[in-house]
């Protein structure tokens, strides 16, 4: 009987795999096409200044819609991106959209804010990746403190010698470096040490329940202390409640970016957004 019952579960486990697998494969087949056929849009989530509930700067998402299959998530996709290479195309995509939007902004003469792209570690590895992002900002005239990298801490620890060396002409470049989902890696405290970042993303896992447990909230307290200390400004991420942003306040937390203010949304909802200034 329990021999019956093990075949039948292992029997569908198999097939559960076996359909995730041709997802995967269609989904990696699929991120080139689609990129041309235009469907897939940089989204923006704002990030706000909690004391003075103003937009002071939003992180670029992509955003894949497929004609058949819907939205597609960035946590399934990047990593596939990432495994074929497709994510340089993808992110060289999304670079372009941004500087466009800003360099229409200045000639529409709206006041732009910072906006901050996501690299991942295989585009952070492409040796001709400064020369690029030099030559999409001189192109289209941006300003590069309006730019921001964030590169996620477990890439951080890869390699702290290449980092570093690729944060130092991003620097040079004029932009602005993150560390995201601060927290999440294996060596945290020596990639502080080590790596010259200029602003620290809590990870969402950190503050999800900073209004409950007791821990959580010290945890992220010290971290924000720990950042002022060394002199990096600090980002919330994944904050969704107004009970959260009242303790970031009060740990004197520099940006919140999280549901309970807006989620990412499309160029135009944005841009209508950072013009008008009665933001909640
Ligand atoms: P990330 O860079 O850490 O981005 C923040 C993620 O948290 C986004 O998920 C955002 O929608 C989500 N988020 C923000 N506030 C809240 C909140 O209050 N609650 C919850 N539950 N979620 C919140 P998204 O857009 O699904 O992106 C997932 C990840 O995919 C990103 O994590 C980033 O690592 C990657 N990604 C997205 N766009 C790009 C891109 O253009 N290039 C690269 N290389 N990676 C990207
Ligand atoms: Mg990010
Ligand atoms: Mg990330
Ligand atoms: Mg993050």
């Amino acid at each position: 009987h329990a021999k019956k019952s093990l075949s039948k579960r292992y029997y569908l486990f198999d097939d559960k795999l076996f359909k995730n697998k041709m997802d995967l494969k269609l989904i990696e087949q699929e991120i080139k096409p689609s990129l041309i056929s235009k469907h897939f849009q940089v989204f923006y989530q704002p990030k706000v200044n909690p004391c003075t509930e103003e937009i002071v700067g939003a992180e670029a998402l992509v955003r894949w819609f497929h004609p058949d299959r819907g939205f597609i998530s960035p946590a399934l996709f990047i990593p596939i991106a990432e495994k074929t290479g497709d994510i340089i195309t993808v992110g060289r995509w999304v670079f372009n959209e941004v500087c466009s939007m800003l360099a229409e902004q200045k000639q529409k003469g709206i006041e732009s804010i910072p906006i901050s792209i996501n690299l991942s570690r295989v585009e952070l590895y492409q040796s001709d990746l400064i020369l690029f992002l030099k030559s999409v900002i001189s192109r289209y005239q941006i300003d590069p403190c309006l730019i921001e990298v964030e590169i996620t801490e477990t890439t951080a620890l890869n390699d702290v010698e290449l980092i570093n060396e690729k944060i130092k002409a991003i620097h040079e470049l004029g932009m602005k470096v993150s560390m995201d989902d601060f927290g999440t890696g294996s060596s945290t405290f020596s990639n502080l040490k080590q790596v010259d970042i200029d602003i620290l993303k809590i990870d969402r896992s950190f503050l999800c329940d900073i209004e409950t447990n007791f821990k959580s909230k010290e945890l992220v307290h010290g971290i924000i202390d720990l950042a002022k200390r060394i002199g990096v400004a600090v980002v919330c991420e994944g904050v969704e409640v107004q009970e959260q942003v009242k303790i970031l306040k009060e740990m004197r937390c520099d940006l919140i970016q999280g549901y309970v203010y807006a989620k990412p949304m499309p160029r135009s909802e944005f841009e209508d957004k950072i013009q008008r200034d009665d933001f909640l």
